[in-house]
């Protein structure tokens, strides 16, 4: 189900690329079509609450998990739903502790029809 794990690290594009995700200036330039759907994951053992991903989410996807507290005691990032994420990536290159998981659904092939 998973066509491509996204591991950010901070400040580059190069890790994306490699597993053939395009690059943040195509993305902007509208040489990419956005997947059907995407989420993420993310690592509270990385994450301080800096809030940098939900500034850079362009569908405004993502909040702080009010809830609950990481073990340095910062309200985490998390997903507002499972709906709506398209597997972007725009959060896990921004995030500067690499603590973002992106992944994303294959698109659908269109099945043919007599
Ligand atoms: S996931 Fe990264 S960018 Fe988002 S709040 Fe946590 S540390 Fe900040
Ligand atoms: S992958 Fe894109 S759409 Fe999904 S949460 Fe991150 S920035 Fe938002």
């Amino acid at each position: 189900m998973l066509a491509c794990q996204i591991v950010a690290l901070s400040g580059t594009s190069s890790v994306i690329s490699a597993c053939g995700f395009p690059s943040i200036k195509n993305y902007l330039k509208g040489g990419f079509i956005m997947p059907v759907k995407g989420w993420i994951e993310v690592n509270d053992l990385y994450c301080k609450g800096c809030e940098l991903c939900i500034t850079a989410c362009p569908v405004d996807v993502i909040q702080l998990d009010s809830s609950r507290l990481t073990s340095k005691g910062y309200h985490p990032a998390m997903l507002k739903s499972d709906e709506g994420c398209t597997g972007c990536g725009i959060c896990a290159v921004i995030c500067p502790d690499a603590a973002i998981t992106v992944f994303r659904e294959p698109k659908k092939k269109k099945v043919a029809t007599a």
